[in-house]
């Protein structure tokens, strides 16, 4: 599979939805469990964005990788988002999947590249050689079943061994809000934060039945993102003054690691 990430092929998509467009850093799920609990953005990136707005067309793309046990809701979580539908249908992921959504952050256009992986042993080997290059690893579980919250540490570890630990930003992210009840919910829930607060991942619960925090938490995501990433050109760039003008690029390009073999296959 191969993606376009060209300035060309970017420029012929169509404009960005008109809900997609984030102006503002949007909150986090718990306070608790944040990467970090910053009102906004950060002033240099703001900053950047304003200059950029008045200067030469950019874009920039993050690549986020979705991983966890088979049918804890990987797939509706993404579909729900990127196409407003909840599948009630199970369909078992061959390989990944691959979804494009594009955004337009403090007036800069940004994509989330979204790969969605299969949980099943048996396609594992296949999923992991796509885990390179990830800015953001969100690893889902089902708030209906612990044990699927047992195995995040085990995820995340497998899609860690292909990226740099120092620049990609963890999600742990339980789905099926809908179906736990409430005193499941509280105790799975405590477990989870205390995992996320050991592995620095934020915590999210999520339904992709009902929808509930599926936005909010995309849009976390992207500007969670989108902000490493224009913070981490500039620091390239050897500045952070903010009058410098910094070119926003593609770091899907610029910051994957040389490639390695997958340990199977
Ligand atoms: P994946 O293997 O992790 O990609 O799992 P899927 O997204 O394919 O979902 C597995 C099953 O869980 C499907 O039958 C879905 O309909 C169901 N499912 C997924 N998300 C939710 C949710 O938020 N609520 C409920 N009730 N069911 C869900
Ligand atoms: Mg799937």
């Amino acid at each position: 599979m191969r993606v376009c990430t060209s300035i060309s092929c970017i420029s012929m998509l169509p404009p960005v939805k008109k809900d997609r467009v984030i102006t503002q850093l949007p909150k986090c799920f718990s306070a608790n469990a944040a990467l970090h609990t910053k009102e906004g953005f950060h002033p240099h990136v703001k900053a950047a964005c304003q200059l950029q707005k008045a200067d030469t067309v950019s874009f920039n793309v993050a690549k986020v990788i979705v991983v966890g046990d088979v049918a804890v809701g990987k797939t509706c979580l993404i579909s729900r988002f990127c196409k407003g539908a909840f599948e009630k249908n199970y369909k078992a992921t061959i390989g990944v999947d691959f979804e494009m959504e594009r955004f337009e952050v403090l007036g800069v256009p940004f994509s989330l590249q979204l790969w969605d992986t299969a949980g099943q042993e048996r396609f594992k080997c296949i999923a992991s050689t796509y885990y390179r290059g990830a800015q953001a690893i969100i690893v889902v579980f089902d708030l209906s079943s612990v044990g699927s919250l047992a195995h995040a540490r085990q995820w995340l570890e497998d899609a860690m061994k292909e990226n740099d630990p120092s620049s990609v930003l963890l999600f742990l992210v339980g789905t099926k809000k809908d179906l736990s009840s409430p005193d499941l919910l509280a105790q799975i829930e405590q477990e989870a934060m205390r995992l996320s607060e050991e592995i620095k991942a934020e915590y999210w619960a999520v339904s992709a039945k009902s929808g509930d925090g599926v936005k909010d938490f995309f849009f976390r995501v992207a500007s969670l993102t989108f902000e490493a990433n224009v913070l981490s050109e500039l620091e390239r760039s050897g500045s952070r003054h903010v009058g410098d003008i910094i070119r926003i690029t593609d770091s899907t390009e610029t910051s994957h690691k040389p490639k390695k073999k997958p340990n199977c296959c």
